[in-house]
């Protein structure tokens, strides 16, 4: 372990490395380390008061430590060791930092050199204290990378959250310091990284990091790599998820749904609909990775490669890249996109309906004729009934300022539009399977794709120009970006229908309030509301012929469906 304090010449400026002191405890009193971390991965916590910052530095190094404890068992580890460099910038090349570069070595090797404790990566409250410089960026990547053989499964957490050092697109390193000479460097480093975690996708190593929900843990006897096997116990609910998502439910209900079932997360807490998503739109699961915003592919046969870990197929699970493809086309999140090219943001109609707490309030249309001798056409808002109406309960109103407005009560219009939706359903999606029509662009897109590999491999090689080539691939370009606007657009309306399709009244009662109104927005188009005729009381029984529905076109398609 490291101290370099001299009691002769106290200073603030020194290194040392220590047992955590939690550990410490456990050991005196006779236990041992196995028994301590119980499964959890060990980590280091890495704490630093720099010189430039000792003045005021709000972060003292007893509560940094204290931070990383806590955020390091959020994750599945834990901290078995402390590591400080008091006083140390990380910014100049001629500082040495010993408590870092020991931190290096130790989890290159995982384990602290003199205890044996074992180590597989680092905690810090924020990534700048333990690395500013390129150079010390590669050794930490470096030892991330070595931990266990090479593979670039060590843990680094920045406060609360998981970073990917080994596989980093680039993203991660933009904000290492540039001054000077920095920037070549720091620009050979990020070509380096995005080489390096390309290499390891295209080998479909398998994903480093803490165990993901689905697949076992690693394992040190028997030797067992993390994320490579599949759990018994969970992948089914895994399974089942991903089913959900793509037969159209929401991800509250999904969310919901797994919580019912008391099944626990990777990390033993509550699901949230941020972790249900993030699962399910995580292309592991089917055997894939996305990098540079691009599905991985084989550059010979444009499929995407599949990793060396256990992973869903159509075969096997009824689930795979196509059911995940057309998920994804339901994602808003750029975030979980993982940086693929997606269609100019279109407000959402799930964003528009979300702030209604009424069914038909996005369907109903005002019929009134209005100021300017139009029919008003609004849409109609549902009402909180109050005051002396408050007897006759909720209603719909149109409340355009031109417009004298029409109004209706809710239950007796839910009531008789609701029936009409659940008939039409009935009729023709009732005994129809959750599937997705295939595209039918998918070999021309291949054929385009590949027509265009050719051409930039044979001016790679020589046998072409680029200036002769070039009108032609900015052709083929456009051709394969409109391919692929329309092959998201298909997939887009195939999930809609797969709210639909396998239809039974008692999925509909399953429904949160906003899928029943996607499902409604596919059967409807509009309900106009007429005004209640004069000479007919305001209080008259509810008279269904005054509600005018238009129905969707695409009752062919559903008829056909139903065979
Ligand atoms: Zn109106």
């Amino acid at each position: 372990m490291i101290d370099t304090r001299n009691p002769a010449r106290p200073s603030k400026t020194f290194s040392r490395s220590y047992v955590a002191p939690a550990l410490q405890a456990h050991l005196v009193q006779g236990g041992t380390v196995e028994a301590w971390l119980n499964g959890r991965t060990p980590l280091v916590s890495y704490a630093r008061i720099s010189a430039d910052r000792l003045k005021g530095d709000g972060i003292g190094v007893g509560r940094q430590h204290k931070n990383n404890a806590r955020n390091a068992e959020q994750h599945g580890c834990v901290v078995v060791l402390h590591y400080e460099d008091n006083n140390l910038t990380a910014a100049k090349r001629e500082v040495k930092r010993p408590a870092f570069l020991q931190m290096c070595r130790d989890i290159t090797h995982g384990r602290e050199e003199e205890t044996g404790v074992p180590v597989r990566g680092c905690v810090t409250v924020e990534r700048e204290r333990v690395y500013r410089l390129p150079r010390d960026f590669i050794a930490f990547q470096d030892a991330l990378v070595m931990v266990s053989d090479g593979a670039g499964d060590g843990v680094f957490i920045e406060d609360k959250t998981l970073l990917d050092l080994v596989n980093d697109d680039g993203t991660i390193i933009a904000g290492l310091v540039t001054s000077g000479t920095g920037e070549a460097e720091v620009r050979k480093i990020r070509k380096r990284t995005v080489r390096n975690a390309a290499d390891r996708a295209e080998e479909g190593k398998t994903y480093g990091g803490p165990r993901r929900f689905g697949w076992l843990g690693a394992c040190k006897d028997p030797y067992r790599l993390g994320n490579k096997h599949k759990s018994a116990n969970e992948w089914p609910h895994l399974i089942d998820m991903i089913k959900a998502r793509y037969a159209g439910r929401s991800w509250r209900a999904i969310t919901g749904e797994i919580n019912k079932r008391e099944v626990l997360t990777a990390r033993g807490g509550r699901w949230t609909e941020q972790g249900v998503k993030a699962l399910v739109t995580n292309p592991a699961w089917w055997g894939g990775r996305v990098l540079n915003g691009e599905v991985v592919t084989d550059r010979k046969s444009g499929d995407p490669v599949i990793g060396d870990w256990d992973h869903a197929t159509e075969e096997t699970d009824g689930v795979g890249y196509e059911t995940w493809k057309s998920i994804m086309t339901g994602v808003k999140a750029n975030r979980l996109h993982r940086g693929m090219r997606r269609d100019a943001e279109v407000p959402h109609p799930e964003d528009e309906l979300r702030t209604r707490g009424y069914l038909f309030s996005g369907t109903l249309r005002c019929g009134r004729v209005n100021d300017f001798e139009e029919v008003c056409y609004s849409k109609l808002s549902g009402n909180k009934a109050s005051g002396k109406n408050a007897k006759y309960g909720d209603y719909y109103r149109c409340g355009d300022a031109n417009c004298r407005g029409v109004g209706r009560r809710v239950d007796p219009v839910d009531r008789y539009l609701e029936e009409l939706v659940l008939a039409y359903l009935d009729k023709h999606f009732a005994g129809t399977k959750v599937e997705t029509v295939p595209w039918r662009g998918k070999d021309k897109m291949t054929t385009l794709r590949r027509q265009r590999r050719d051409i930039k491999d044979s001016v790679a090689s020589g046998q072409a120009d680029w200036s002769d080539v070039h009108d032609l691939i900015t052709r083929l370009n456009r051709n394969i970006q409109a391919l692929e606007q329309e092959e998201r657009d298909h997939l887009a309306a195939e999930r809609k229908r797969n709210l639909l399709r396998g239809w039974s009244r008692e999925k509909w009662g399953q429904m949160e309030l906003e899928e029943k109104r996607e499902a409604i927005a596919q059967v409807f188009t509009s309900v106009v509301v007429m005004p209640v005729p004069k000479g007919v009381s305001d209080k008259a029984p509810f008279d269904p012929t005054l509600l005018r529905v238009s129905w969707r076109k695409e009752r062919k398609v559903a008829q056909s469906e139903n065979g």
